[in-house]
C-alpha cells in the first residue's frame, strides 16, 4: 500500500490515512496489526530510498510510533509507548489535557481529516492571535467548525473564552485561518491559530478574562513548541485584516504581548 510521507532531514514522517481499511484495523488495535504495519512501513521506506535513521508514524496529526534504525545492522528499535487510546476517533472526540503550569484545561474536539478543514503536517513556528468578531462561546465556535452546514474550509486550532479553551486541530497539523494562501511558507502552513471568542460581547470583564486566558494559552504553546515571543503575531500581520479587533481597540497589541510574557 502507499503512504503519504514527508522527509525532514534524517526523519521520515509517514501518514496513515485515518479512513483506510488498514488504519481502521490498526486503530481497533491488536499487536499483530502493529507488527504488520511496521513491516509495511520499513519496506516502504526502503522503496523510496530513505537513508535516514528515524521514522515517525502519524495518525490524525499525532505521532503514535517512532521507529529507529540501529547503526550497525538492519535491526530496528520500536518505541510505541504512545497508546492508540491517544488517537481521536469519531466515537471519542472529547478529551481534556490539563495545562500543568496554568489553571485551565484544554478541551479537545478534533476535526476529522476528511472535513476539508484539516491541513498538512507542520512544525509550528508562529502563534497567530484572532478575535472571532462575534459573541459566541469557545465551545460554540468549535461546534460550528464541526457542523455540516459550515462548508467553509476555514479552521483554527484553539478557541478561547473567559471560561474554557477548546482545541479543534492538533498543533502538528495546519489550519486555514491566516488568509495568506496555501504556500509552504505561508502563515497558514506555519502557525497555530488562536481565536479569542466572545469579542463583541457587551461585558468587558468577560472579554478581559478571555484575553487573559488566551495569553496563558499562548505562553503554554510557546513553551511547548519552542517559539520566541517575536513569533507571537496578529492575524493583521499576515493579511492586513483588522484582527484581533478587541485587543487593538481596548488595549493595543503590545499590552497582549506583555500579558503573555508575564506567564513565561
Ligand atoms: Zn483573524
Amino acid at each position: 500500500m502507499d503512504f503519504d510521507y514527508l522527509i525532514k532531514g534524517k526523519e521520515l514522517f509517514m501518514f496513515v490515512d485515518f479512513d483506510s481499511e488498514l488504519s481502521k484495523e490498526f486503530l481497533s488495535s491488536a499487536k499483530s496489526n502493529i507488527n504488520n504495519l511496521n513491516k509495511e512501513i520499513i519496506d516502504f521506506s526502503r522503496k523510496i530510498g530513505f537513508d535516514g535513521k528515524i521514522i515517525k508514524v502519524v495518525v490524525q496529526g499525532v505521532v503514535i510510533m517512532t521507529i529507529t534504525f540501529s547503526a550497525e545492522s538492519s535491526n530496528v528499535d520500536i518505541d510505541d509507548t504512545k497508546t492508540l487510546n491517544n488517537i481521536s476517533s469519531a466515537d471519542d472526540t472529547k478529551k481534556v489535557t490539563p495545562i500543568s503550569f496554568i489553571d485551565i484545561d484544554i478541551n479537545k474536539y478534533y476535526l476529522s481529516n476528511d472535513s476539508g478543514k484539516f491541513g498538512m503536517y507542520m512544525n509550528p513556528s508562529y502563534i497567530m492571535i484572532h478575535n472571532t468578531a462575534n459573541s459566541a462561546s469557545s465551545y460554540n465556535e468549535i461546534k460550528y467548525l464541526h457542523s455540516l452546514q459550515n462548508r467553509s474550509t476555514t479552521s483554527f486550532h484553539f478557541a478561547v473564552d473567559d471560561e474554557e479553551i477548546w482545541q479543534a486541530l492538533p498543533t502538528s497539523i495546519n489550519g486555514w485561518h491566516a488568509g495568506d494562501g496555501k504556500d509552504v511558507f505561508s502563515y497558514n502552513r506555519n502557525s497555530i491559530g488562536v481565536e479569542i471568542a466572545k469579542s463583541t460581547a457587551h461585558n468587558d470583564l468577560m472579554k478581559d478574562n478571555a484575553i487573559e486566558n488566551a495569553a496563558k494559552l499562548t505562553a503554554y504553546l510557546m513553551i511547548e513548541n519552542d517559539n520566541p515571543i517575536e513569533n507571537v503575531i496578529a492575524h493583521n500581520d499576515a493579511s492586513g485584516k483588522y484582527c484581533p479587533h478587541d485587543i487593538y481597540d481596548r488595549y493595543g497589541w503590545d499590552n497582549f504581548i506583555e500579558r503573555v510574557v508575564s506567564y513565561l
